[in-house]
């Protein structure tokens, strides 16, 4: 973008420490690193990495069971869309959530999808979800 608008400003909007890529919004970033390792830290534990490269790398082969991919798949899918979402709000002048804003926000998110799953009869998948929940 900055090849077509000369003088445009492309320092991150979330930090204003650095100019924005696709690694440094996800999740080079202070601040969307510090949503991600709030969701996912607990889960992934010796496996966390904020690294977009070994993010996508991870994602796309099945990763300690079922259950974990799934949630870690979902967790990286919503993460992406919120924090995208924040930095378009952030670029068109509305106020700015804090990073704990953005957890709460797609906590709440994952755990109304997940209660779509619950019920379904899949006890061990169930007893994963509340290992996943409660690592946070
Ligand atoms: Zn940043």
């Amino acid at each position: 973008m900055q090849q077509w608008i000369t003088g445009l400003n492309t320092t991150c909007v979330l930090c204003n420490d650095t100019q924005e890529s696709c690694s440094h919004l996800f999740f080079e970033c202070r601040y969307s690193e510090q949503v991600w390792k709030k969701l996912v830290g607990g889960m992934m534990q010796e496996g966390y990495t904020a690294d977009w490269t070994e993010l996508v790398e991870i994602i796309s082969k099945p990763w300690l069971n079922q259950t974990m991919t799934f949630l870690i798949r979902y967790t990286l899918q919503a993460t992406l869309h919120v924090i995208w979402r924040e930095r378009n709000l952030r670029r068109h002048g509305e106020q700015p959530h804090d990073a704990a804003h953005l957890v709460q926000f797609i906590d709440k998110t994952l755990r109304l999808k997940l209660l779509s799953v619950k019920g379904t009869g899949n006890k061990h998948f169930e007893e994963n979800l509340m290992i996943c929940f409660g690592s946070r």
